[in-house]
């Protein structure tokens, strides 16, 4: 079975959050199953490769599209102050260079599997302008969405740039309340639509989490699943983190403190192995929850724990945090940057991991933290409901703690419940040890793609909507 996986960031070239992760990983994991994989996404400038293509994993053509004028840039996407304007044209040609490279090359893939709106035209092209083309006659698309709240919208003048004929700006087409929505697109097109956690997958046919496309995704519900994300366990591995003072495993796991240690001292935090050290890693966006920290982090202080957060996004929310940085110098340290190897130390140095999202699609930050023995608190919404149950003492069931409704005191009641367990050594590296015990590698959710590509080969009228 041949796959074409299509990304709009892929680790180890380019990164801002999870689904990086995932297509670097995803296909490594896809490969070991025996499907040929090969991988396309731009060429943005920090790629310093002299070809137009490299290979990762056993044989794993990653592919290129290239354009200086719109690919060659610092950011993927856009800076502090905003999405870069020539988004809708960027990700149109990035789009028709996947279909294009793939003739090119004479590889034809029997599933072109699309991740968010970056990629959604794809389907769309395919089921219109390339209706004809026998290159693509036997390819069927999988969109997979990451993060329904980005759906590419534009304006509708610049509905021209998709090379779309106005027809399709319509109701059943890319029209959303007059603008172009690339997304929408990519869910009517698409034979089959994932997304990255069975939670997720519900919740999104929801008024509350749809974002005005739970009606679209309602009516492809019979070809809609969710597929909790795995991590590459290789990479995330704290018995072999280069990057981490001190290498453990559960085994080992008292040597998970001389990383704390280190982690106060880098960050000019005082050494000391009693006071909870909690850490947050994100994107600063609205989705991650960061009103409720900042509610909580005077009373946090006052319970002599520290804090750390690296992240960057949202300019409101760096003003925010700086603030906190001000106020409490003693017992913070926030890091306003992406810094892949600060992160490892903290998944290492942390006792506690807050994830408090508004919603979350799957989330990785929880899983890599099981793998480094770090507990997370989390609202249960999403992945991080699939993925993190309450930790009960008594039975020793559960692997984190949790909270339901969105609001500061509700957190803050989670935090002191992990801090209670905190102060009973025993029962803590108890659950600290349990943690590291979760299986959430690629293992399993790979081999549900695999399935549903096969399903998707062999199944006839997949959609309707667009025969
Ligand atoms: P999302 O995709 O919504 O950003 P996820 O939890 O799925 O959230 O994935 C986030 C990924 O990005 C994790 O691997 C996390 O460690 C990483 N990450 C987020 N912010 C930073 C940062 N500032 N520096 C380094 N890594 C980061």
């Amino acid at each position: 079975m041949k796959i074409l996986f299509v990304s709009s960031e892929v680790v180890p070239f380019a990164k801002t959050g999870g689904l990086a992760d995932v297509a670097g990983s995803l296909p490594l994991a896809l490969e070991k199953l025996g499907l040929e994989v090969k991988i396309c996404m731009p060429r943005y400038k920090m790629i310093k490769l002299s070809a137009d293509k490299t290979v990762i994993g056993r044989a794993i053509d990653v592919l290129f599209v290239e354009n200086e004028k719109l690919f060659g840039r610092d950011q993927l996407y856009g800076d502090r102050f905003g999405d870069y304007p020539d988004n809708l044209e960027r990700f149109a040609y990035f789009s028709k260079g996947v279909l294009e490279t793939a003739k090119r090359i004479n590889y034809r893939p029997d599933i072109i599997h699309c991740n968010d709106w970056q990629s959604s035209l794809i389907p769309v092209y395919l089921k219109t302008l390339y209706k004809n083309d026998e290159f693509f006659k036997n390819t069927r698309t999988v969109l997979t969405i990451h993060n329904l709240a980005y759906q590419g919208l534009f304006d509708r003048s610049q509905f021209p740039k998709t090379g779309l004929g106005w027809e399709l700006f319509s109701m059943n087409g890319l029209e959303f309340y007059d603008k172009v929505n690339i997304l929408k697109g990519g869910i009517e097109f698409s034979d089959y639509i994932t997304t990255v956690s069975p939670t997720y997958s519900k919740e999104i046919q929801t008024k509350e989490f749809g974002c005005g496309l739970e009606g679209v995704l309602r009516a492809r519900s019979d070809n809609l699943c969710g597929i909790l994300n795995g991590i590459d366990y290789d990479i995330w591995n704290p018995d072999t983190d280069k990057f981490i003072s001190k290498t453990y495993n559960a085994a080992t796991v008292e040597n998970k403190s001389a990383n704390k240690e280190n982690l106060q001292k880098e960050s000019n935090l005082k050494a000391d192995k009693n006071a909870p050290l909690i850490g947050v890693i994100s994107r600063l966006a609205d989705q991650k929850g960061f009103d409720l920290i900042a509610a909580i982090m005077e009373d946090m202080i006052k319970l002599r724990t520290q804090f750390i957060v690296l992240g960057t996004g949202d300019d409101k929310y760096h003003v925010l945090l700086e603030k906190m940085a001000k106020l409490y110098p003693k017992q913070t340290s926030i890091n306003l940057k992406f810094d892949a190897v600060l992160a490892q130390k903290i998944y290492a140095g942390c006792d506690l991991f807050l994830m408090p999202s508004r919603y979350e699609p799957c989330g990785l930050g929880q899983i890599i933290c099981l793998r480094y023995g770090t507990i997370p608190v989390v609202r249960s919404t999403g992945g991080l409901k699939d993925t993190i149950q309450e930790f009960d003492g008594e039975t020793k069931r559960g692997n984190g703690f949790t909270f339901s409704e969105y609001s500061a005191p509700e957190l803050f009641r989670a935090v002191k419940k992990a801090l209670k367990v905190y102060k009973d050594k025993e029962l803590w590296r108890a659950l600290v040890k349990k943690a590291m015990g979760y299986d959430f590698s690629w293992d399993h959710s790979a081999k549900e793609y695999r399935d549903l590509y096969k399903k998707v080969l062999t199944k006839k009228t997949l959609n309707p909507v667009t025969q």
